[in-house]
């Protein structure tokens, strides 16, 4: 690599957690130390950015992690971030230190916070998709989505074993508040009956007639995995309206943050320690206001903003596939 543009970079992590975030911080620090660049970690996001706890990292900050759910440097949400004026006391801390490069791993929201930094002062910025719920354009896969759907799916397998001894009607909520990813990708994994997700209009009497065809065709128990967001309110509340129509006791369970949890499966291990070294290089070579994902299998950048403006669609592909192996 030819001589780096930015000597001395700092990393943090924002927004929700992800499995595969320390994998992520590993790679970023060990690939700035490989380029002789100085390295510092950001604790919990901007707000650690704000209050200055902004701490020089080396190879070794990042031994054994690799395998560890959550963020050693801690994540937060820190809406004083939002201001302009706050936003330029953090500004200060960093140049304080030289540092000229940001590598924020995060959601979109993360990405609104690094995009007006880069737009304020002269620090380069890379973004890094670091979020269960995959919904980030520019990159087929978010660090942390496939840990979160291997989570999912081995709760769901589980639900089935006492579905199918008691000849059960099961929802099961999964995270997803705004995107059915996760939803989709276990429920297909885990031989769901059904999936209900944001992006596809909810219609309560098309998933009582579907649970009713099954128990014709002589399905004894069922598995209704809904995500968060589903414009049908959550798993309570269609569990309730089914029941009704259905006449039949269901019962519901909520994943929630046993999603975000667990050590990180080997993809997103790969992933994170692919996207970490690509974000470095990337400021090495003076980009800015970019997102580094991975797109068919290879490393691509796309323009930050494009992380948020444009929508990742989901696949109809998949939507498919469950209909079709539900029969
Ligand atoms: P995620 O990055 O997972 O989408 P959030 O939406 O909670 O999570 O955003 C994380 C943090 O990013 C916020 O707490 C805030 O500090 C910062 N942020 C989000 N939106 C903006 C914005 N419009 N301007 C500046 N900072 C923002």
């Amino acid at each position: 690599m030819a001589k780096s543009k930015v000597k001395s970079i700092a990393v943090l992590c924002s927004g929700g957690d992800s499995s595969g975030m320390n994998p992520c911080v590993r790679a970023v620090v060990r690939t700035a130390v490989y380029h002789g660049m100085e390295v510092f970690g950001v604790i919990r996001g901007y707000q650690g950015m704000l209050d200055d706890q902004i701490e020089p990292m080396t190879a070794r900050s990042v031994s054994n992690i690799i395998s560890r759910g959550g963020t050693i440097l801690k994540t937060a949400r820190c809406l004083e971030f939002m201001k302009k004026s706050k936003r330029k006391k953090a500004i200060t801390n960093l140049q304080r230190r030289g540092i000229g490069g940001l590598v924020v791993i995060g959601g979109d929201g993360s990405f609104h916070g690094a995009h007006y930094l880069s737009m304020e002062s002269k620090i380069k910025v890379v973004g890094i998709p670091g979020t269960i719920d995959n919904d980030i354009n520019g990159t087929d896969f978010t660090i942390g989505y496939d840990t979160a759907i291997n989570v999912a799916m081995d709760a769901i397998d589980k639900i089935r074993d006492t579905a199918a001894s008691h000849d059960r009607i099961f929802f099961v909520e999964v995270m997803g508040r705004h995107a059915g990813y996760i939803a989709l990708e276990a429920g297909v994994a885990a031989g769901a009956e059904d999936v209900l997700i944001p992006e596809v209009k909810t219609d309560p009497d098309a998933l009582v007639k579907n649970l009713r065809d099954g128990l014709a065709r002589g399905k004894t128990s069922s598995i209704i995995v809904v995500a968060e967001g589903d414009d049908a309110g959550g798993a309570l509340k269609i569990a309730a309206v089914v029941e009704k129509k259905l006449g039949i006791m269901s019962k519901v369970t909520i994943l929630g943050h046993l999603q975000r949890g667990g050590s990180p499966t080997a993809f997103d291990r790969v992933l994170a320690s692919r996207l970490g070294v690509a974000a470095v290089h990337e400021l090495a070579m003076g980009r800015s206001r970019i997102m580094v994902g991975v797109v068919q299998g290879k490393i691509k950048t796309s323009r930050l903003d494009h992380a948020w403006k444009v929508k990742k669609p989901i696949s109809r592909e998949m939507l498919k596939l469950n209909e079709i192996l539900s029969v």
